[in-house]
């Protein structure tokens, strides 16, 4: 592995102070992401993974440990990191084209440049005929696109995601899964992709990280035997099918 992690966790523990008394959401989690790396994390709900996203987007900081991204010490949200949720909160009051570029003006890009490069995004995500429509005349899946090329603008290092197509039907959801891939491999970024589809973890990632029920500790770190491109027909092979069969039994 090279010397530098894209995302490095070390050691890291979050402990939520609620009104009924303390929470512990992670305890100890030990986490590498190596240049253009896809990692899948899969737990149950509750397990703290959106908590560990959390703290690799900057945007809590750790009780305990430490994180670094590129190398560099993490403690507020940088511009190294694209972020994409369940819901991709586009404004309904923009088009397409100005929600991919909402990130610029917080970021300070040049605008001529963003411009155009959005419109690449688009064109990646199959959306450069929508440039100008509203999010109201997608459907969930092409909002979901949206999102994802808006997570792309100013070219981030690391990508998070988080359950990014939890939220859509199976059929939408396989083919934005296929569609990632072919993503990914045009932009070869590093991945941290949260989950609670094993299917999905294991058809995505290079490798993926199993955590244990809440206080979240990784309990499996699974390196996916399939080559890539991955395609529809992958998902019915016998490695897919064994893959997805030794992951569940981390649930029962
Ligand atoms: P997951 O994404 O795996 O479903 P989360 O990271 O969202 O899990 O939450 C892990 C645990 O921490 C849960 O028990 C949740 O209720 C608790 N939790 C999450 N966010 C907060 C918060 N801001 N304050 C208090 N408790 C929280
Ligand atoms: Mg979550």
């Amino acid at each position: 592995m090279s010397s530098i992690a894209a995302f490095a966790a070390e050691r890291i523990s979050v402990r939520y102070q609620t009104r009924s008394g303390a929470i512990d959401a992670l305890r100890g989690i030990d986490l590498r992401i190596a240049d253009g790396e896809f990692v899948a994390v899969l737990g149950p709900s509750g397990c703290g993974k959106s908590t560990l996203l959390k703290v690799a987007a900057g945007l809590i900081t750790p009780t305990g440990g430490s994180a670094t991204i590129g190398g560099k010490r993490l403690d507020r949200p940088g511009r190294d990191v694209g972020v994409a949720f369940q819901k991709p909160n586009l404004l309904p009051w923009k088009t397409v084209l100005d929600n991919v570029l909402l990130p610029a003006r917080t970021l300070r890009l040049a605008l001529g440049p963003a411009t155009q490069r959005a419109r690449d995004l688009l064109e990646l995500v199959g959306l450069a005929a929508f440039a100008n429509n509203y999010p109201a005349e997608l459907s969930g899946g092409m909002q979901q696109r949206v999102g994802l090329a808006r997570m792309l603008l100013h070219d981030p290092e690391l990508l998070l995601m988080d359950e990014p197509f939890a939220a859509l039907d199976a059929m939408t959801r396989e083919a934005l899964t296929l569609e990632l891939q072919r993503i990914w491999m045009a932009q070869r970024k590093s991945v941290l992709f949260i989950t609670h589809s094993i299917p999905e973890a294991v058809f995505l990632a290079d490798r993926v990280v199993v955590m244990s029920a809440r206080p979240g500790r990784i309990v499996d770190d699974f390196a996916v035997p399939l080559e890539r491109p991955r395609t529809a027909d992958t998902m019915a092979s016998a490695a897919f099918v064994d893959a997805c069969r030794y992951l569940r039994g981390h649930f029962q």
